[in-house]
């Protein structure tokens, strides 16, 4: 295959636009699949990615396209997940692209996702091709929609491509668009080699499977090659293509996008982003934009059951191998006992993580409430990064607490605007700008604190909005504020992991809440249970905790065996997620409780 029959390009949407189902019609239509090989979605690999029907790992695969010029081109279609946590991947993947299928839901037009890939495939030089999709839908607006096409993006709308991904309208346009208006690649075959890391995965045999796309020069098997960001240097062992089944090849050059193996024993080795060239003839300069990816949310991870800290350290660091940008460090708590604190990109990341080590490790966590790293500065001048509210110095010496802002923005039907409006001002937010999309779409952006977003904001928007809220944020840095860390006592001991920051005006109101809902949430003891939150000494909301009762049983009214033993079952369960906290039992649920108020 020629250089300049080669086309590489991603598909860019906001979640559900129809991103998966047009990559597989992509397929079909270029017979990489046969129909009964062909699972539905099938770039969606993992179990999890398909419940929740996003793409968190990236994915490229090789394609062969016969055009009506009569040539045979060469397609890779590089996969890029879809959530914000995963910005950077966007972007990197993006990075190995000419080109880029804007895909936009025909009925619900432009929202926030589309908007923060557009500006990243425009970063990264990408021809677009805007395709409108769900054309079939009765409430498809396709007039609308390229509209907001050119005046959101700025970008020509006028020939668009009206897709069908579900009915499999418009897939042959859209393969002859991506011929004639993608560029091939550019680089020399000749050039010292760079190649791109774009993702990585983990195999325990084949070790790190790094996922890179040829920018200049090539690379053969047995070459030596070398990390530009690390200086590591390896061995390459295999080389190969996805087709979408791996194919081995014995050289990757100039346009190729594959995978590559070298026994690299370490993720950190080959990091996203970073370049590839050859140890014998380097190349001078990495590709641009190489960046380390810092956690933005910290929670802590306890195993329910003490006896699994070490099946617990073992998942993490098996996950750790997958996701370099996991990150986990001991923790010893004196509520939940030796666990771990972990940091992650985001809260659909934590919450990935949270699943995947209950499900593919089987172990039952007791998590806390999620935290962002505030910055303390002493009044000795010293500068801390907390990450753990219980970790927070005394009032008094401190001279100035800062916390981490984001950019958000939410678009959302003119209806929607004073829902919108009011959770921002609640969540602390202070407004920057209004801009209307078209006669009835607003596009509203507020600098929020990162700790309101992680609190219930993106729920709130939803529910507010009916659903029609669509939104995205970006750090934009750390203020001052007027931040305090609030104390929970049980039975009249602090319970380290339920503690908290909050905003000092909030303070009075959030502790009220919270002491509220721990006495819903904590099932009743033998003996009374007074729940206390307090800042500092000061005691600034209190409730107390009945004491039991009767037994559950002797609701069951006698009789009803089977009845009672599914009472026993699910009391059964309910002790799973329950962790002894001095003389209390604390479900799960409490630990979350300071997540859900506004
Ligand atoms: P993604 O999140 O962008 O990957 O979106 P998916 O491909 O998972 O599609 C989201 C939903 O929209 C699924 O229920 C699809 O079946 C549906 N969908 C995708 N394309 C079309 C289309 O052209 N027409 C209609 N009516 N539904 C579609
Ligand atoms: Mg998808």
């Amino acid at each position: 295959n020629k250089q300049r029959n080669v086309r590489n390009f991603s598909i860019i949407a906001h979640i559900d636009h129809g991103k998966s189902t047009l990559a597989d019609r992509i397929l079909e239509k270029t017979k990489a699949l046969t129909e009964r090989e062909m699972k539905e979605q099938f770039l969606d690999a993992m179990d999890l990615e398909r419940e929740r029907g996003i793409t968190i790992k990236l994915n490229a695969v090789q394609l062969q396209y016969e055009a009506n010029d009569g040539e045979d081109y060469l397609f890779h279609l590089i996969d890029t997940p879809g959530h914000v946590d995963f910005t950077y991947e966007v972007s990197r993947s993006l990075a190995a692209c000419e080109g880029a299928l804007l895909v936009v839901d025909a009925a619900q037009g432009i929202e926030a996702q589309t908007l923060a890939n557009v500006y990243l495939a425009l970063d990264n030089d990408l021809e677009i091709i805007p395709v409108i999709n769900k054309i079939d839908l009765p409430s498809a607006d396709v007039e609308r929609v390229k509209q907001e096409i050119e005046d959101v993006i700025g970008i020509p709308a006028d020939d668009a491509i009206l897709a069908s991904a579900k009915s499999g309208i418009g897939i042959d346009e859209i393969l002859e668009r991506i011929v004639s208006d993608i560029p091939a690649p550019a680089g020399d075959p000749e050039e010292p080699t760079k190649a791109l890391i774009f993702d990585s995965l983990y195999d325990s045999y084949r070790g790190v499977i790094a996922y890179t796309c040829i920018k200049e020069g090539s690379i053969k098997i047995g070459d030596k090659i070398k990390m530009m960001q690390t200086g590591k240097e390896f061995e390459v062992s295999e080389l190969g293509v996805f087709t979408p089944e791996p194919v081995k090849k014995e050289e990757l050059t100039v346009g190729d996008v594959g995978f590559l193996t070298a026994s690299i024993k370490n993720v950190g080795d080959s990091r996203v982003g970073d370049t590839i060239t050859l140890a014998k003839n380097p190349a001078a300069e990495p590709l641009p934009g190489y960046k380390r990816l810092n956690p933005m949310v910290y929670c802590g991870l306890f195993p329910v059951d003490a006896d699994n800290y070490n099946d617990l350290r073992e998942a993490l660091e098996r996950l750790e191998l997958n996701d370099s940008s996991l990150q986990y460090e001991a923790e010893t708590s004196q509520a939940l006992g030796f666990g771990f604190r972990c940091g992650f990109l985001g809260l659909l990341h934590m919450e990935i993580i949270q699943e995947r080590i209950e499900r593919e490790f089987n172990i039952d966590l007791i998590t806390t409430a999620p935290s962002v790293i505030y910055e303390v500065e002493m009044n000795d001048g010293e500068v801390l990064n907390i990450e753990n509210p219980s970790l927070m110095p005394e009032t008094k010496n401190i001279k100035e607490v800062r916390e981490p802002f984001v950019k958000a923005t939410v678009m959302v039907p003119n209806d929607f605007v004073g829902p919108v409006m009011e959770i921002c001002q609640k969540k602390r937010g202070a407004f920057v700008d209004m801009e209307y999309l078209d006669e009835n779409r607003v596009n509203i952006t507020y600098d929020i604190p990162l700790s309101e977003i992680v609190y219930d904001f993106f729920d709130q928007l939803k529910s507010q909005t009916k659903g029609y809220a669509s939104f995205d944020y970006e750090l934009s840095g750390y203020q001052p504020s007027n931040l305090v860390k609030m104390d929970i006592l049980l039975n009249g001991e602090t319970v380290d992991a339920l503690s908290f920051i909050v905003h000092r005006d909030f303070a009075y109101h959030r502790g009220k809440h919270i002491a509220e809902k721990l006495k819903k949430i904590i099932p009743r003891q033998q003996f009374e249970v007074p729940v206390q939150a307090s800042i500092g000494n000061k005691v600034v909301a209190r409730t107390t905790i009945k004491a039991m009762r009767k037994n559950v049983l002797s609701k069951c009214y006698g009789g009803d065996i089977s009845r009672k033993r599914k009472l026993l079952e699910k009391q059964k369960e309910g002790k799973k997620r329950m962790k002894m906290v001095g003389k209390v039992e604390i479900p799960q649920e409490a630990f979350m409780s300071v997540l859900e108020m506004s």
